[in-house]
């Protein structure tokens, strides 16, 4: 996974990151270029977690058979939260912290 900067537009390397913060949802890292402390953006972050929780959601109605007649739906379902969160995670834009 490959950031840019939004600071010094460098390329970040997940491997490169040496520090990260992680506040409740929010996950903040450091970058190794120029020291500045960046996350995704707030609204990204938190359709992600949103993307998230709906497979885990999803996931468990299913693992305990709850309304089984639904079953595809809710799998269905949580694909699509754990495909946001994937799009979210890759494409998604970072923004330094003030
Ligand atoms: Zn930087």
């Amino acid at each position: 996974m490959k950031h840019t900067c939004p600071s010094c537009h460098n390329k970040i390397k997940s491997t490169d990151i040496k520090n990260t913060n992680k506040k409740g949802i929010f996950f903040e890292v450091e970058c190794p270029s120029c020291l500045t402390w960046i996350r995704l953006n707030k609204t990204q972050e938190i359709i992600k977690a949103a993307g998230i929780s709906l497979l885990l959601i999803t996931s468990l109605l299913n693992i305990f058979n709850i309304q089984s007649e639904y079953s595809s739906i809710f799998s269905t379902v949580g694909f699509v939260g754990i495909l946001i969160a994937m799009i979210i995670t890759f494409f998604g834009k970072h923004e330094a912290i003030k």
